[in-house]
């Protein structure tokens, strides 16, 4: 019985060193690039801030969506 045990931690044991040797905690190198931070515009109804490329423009005025827009 002594030895089964020892021999699971043994075998545990080489699971564990063998699993850090696959995968390195703390890579290095090749990123993902991230997007470039977007600009955020003020609805003009209710204050939201909103990114640019989701805003809906009246004239030069940014709203959050289009019920806002259409309330001015
Ligand atoms: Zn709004």
């Amino acid at each position: 019985m002594k030895y089964l045990v020892l021999f699971v931690v043994v075998i545990v044991g080489l699971m564990v060193f063998k699993r850090s040797q696959q995968r390195p905690i703390h890579r290095t190198g090749k990123r993902k690039a991230l997007a470039p931070p977007e600009p955020m515009h003020a609805c003009q109804h209710c204050g939201v801030h909103v990114p640019a490329s989701r805003c809906v423009w009246k004239g030069e005025r940014p709203y959050c969506c289009s019920e806002h827009a259409r309330l001015g």
